[in-house]
């Protein structure tokens, strides 16, 4: 079977890898990929758009394409599920009405509101005025986020009232575009953040090994957000009994309200959660894709081939698919980004040392990188993720840093400490 990858990150890479590992599975082609799914065997690039809806049509009824993955949340905002099915191919990402849980941060929020799922307390605004008095009211800390999509950037955990005041006026100002025209307020969690990430067909759930993310550019959880400088999985702090709870709190009540919406909803429902400190669990965010590093993290621990998993969500038949079946290891990812990142960064460094990285048994998954005839060369802030595995966090951590050391490029920057906070003392 062939299959088509939208996308050109990390995310698309991990996919279009663990993908080609299935014997069914003949040809990978990403649109447009990057320099990492260029030199994987198997693997062509295509020069489209991910909003090209049309060229990816067309190319993929050429080529008798049996499954659409679509990675980004962009294309899935702007209706490339809905435009793909109508041109009759089997496409595993949300419609355009569903990927709303993420393209619409207030629909979401009233969405788990109505059928009680555990999220912090809201109010939604559409001119400042009335925000600024439900702050006033509410008193800081505060949290201040922009309705639609702004790349990770739309969201302001305010401690201060002057903080919260300027990023009412700024949205409502245009600072991110149409996106910040509607403002969700909501109290603020504490705990800590995880990611549970859940294959759907919009009927059967079946959830992924839990993951989490490190969003900040700055070790210890400094600075600015980023799209996500590492992440590890399992997360040792969803236990089997927390695991239950989310499903049946959480995922199984966001699926029947989409249902009842008749929204049919086929992909990966992405839980952004905080665990509070009293263990419970409160949905900071949906996503309506696979996360970007989680990916990278959890399909190399995924035991049997993704292809039937994908195609049987995108043919309402996974019920019919048996258990999903884990390695008994465990995965860290460190992101190696440019320095600049998350703002202004060079781009065109090359980049030598993979091959040394991937003897050492990394898996290398390029983010932002481009292949030149003799050269690969950085292409985007995130340029590559080094996932390794091992028995335990502190093999799996110290052979991802081991391989992230044998990588150069100019400007590279990484977190020296992704995955601390599960490392052993030493005795
Ligand atoms: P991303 O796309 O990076 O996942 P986003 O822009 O869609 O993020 P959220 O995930 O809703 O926005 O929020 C970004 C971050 O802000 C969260 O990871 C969390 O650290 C913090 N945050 C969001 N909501 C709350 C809250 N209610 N209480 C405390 N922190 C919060």
């Amino acid at each position: 079977m062939k299959v088509l990858v939208v996308g050109n990150g990390g995310r698309e890479h991990a996919l279009a890898w663990k993908l080609l590992q299935s014997k069914v599975v003949t040809q990978v082609f990403c649109v447009p990929g990057n320099g990492g799914t260029a030199s994987l065997e198997g693997c062509r690039n295509l020069p489209l758009n991910v909003d090209d809806f049309e060229g990816i049509a067309r190319f993929a009824q050429v080529q008798n394409t049996g499954l659409i993955v679509v990675g980004p949340e962009l294309p899935l905002a702007l209706g490339i599920t809905d435009y793909l099915r109508q041109e009759g191919l089997t496409v595993f990402g949300p419609t355009q009405a569903g990927a709303q849980i993420e393209s619409s941060k207030a629909w979401a929020k009233t969405l788990m509101q109505a059928v009680g799922i555990p999220t912090a307390a809201a109010a939604v605004f559409t001119e400042p005025a009335s925000a600024w008095d439900y702050v006033q009211r509410e008193g800081v800390p505060i949290v201040i986020k922009a309705d639609g999509l702004a790349a990770g950037k739309g969201v302001t955990v305010a401690t201060t009232l002057e903080t919260a005041q300027t990023a009412i006026q700024e949205a409502f100002q245009g600072k991110f575009g149409l996106a910040g025209n509607t403002l969700v307020i909501e109290s603020c969690l504490t705990g800590e953040e995880v990611s549970v990430l859940a294959l759907t067909d919009g009927l059967t759930i079946r959830p992924l090994v839990a993951a989490q993310d490190y969003k900040r550019i700055g070790e210890q959880d400094t600075g600015a957000n980023t799209g996500g400088m590492g992440a590890y999985a399992p997360a040792p702090l969803v236990t089997p009994t927390l695991m239950q709870r989310i499903q049946e709190q959480i995922l199984e009540p966001a699926i029947a309200a989409l249902r009842d919406r008749q929204i049919d909803y086929r992909g990966v429902l992405y839980a952004g959660l905080m665990i509070t400190p009293q263990g419970d669990p409160q949905v900071i965010e949906f996503n309506c894709r696979f996360g970007d590093p989680e990916t990278q993290v959890i399909l190399p621990l995924l035991e049997g081939p993704l292809e039937p998993l994908l195609l049987a969500c995108a043919q309402q038949q996974l019920q019919q698919q048996p258990e999903i079946v884990w390695k008994p290891e465990q995965a860290a990812c460190v992101v190696l980004a440019v320095e600049g990142y998350p703002d202004a960064y060079r781009k065109g460094q090359v980049i030598t040392g993979i091959p040394e990285a991937t003897d050492l048994g990394a898996l290398v998954f390029h983010g932002g990188t481009q292949m030149k005839p003799d050269k690969l060369i950085a292409d985007g802030g995130r340029v590559l993720g080094v996932t390794a595995t091992g028995a335990t966090f502190d093999q799996a951590i110290a052979h991802a840093y081991a391989a992230a050391n044998c990588i150069h490029f100019e400007g590279k920057y990484y977190r020296r400490d992704i995955g601390h906070r599960l490392l052993q003392p030493i005795a």
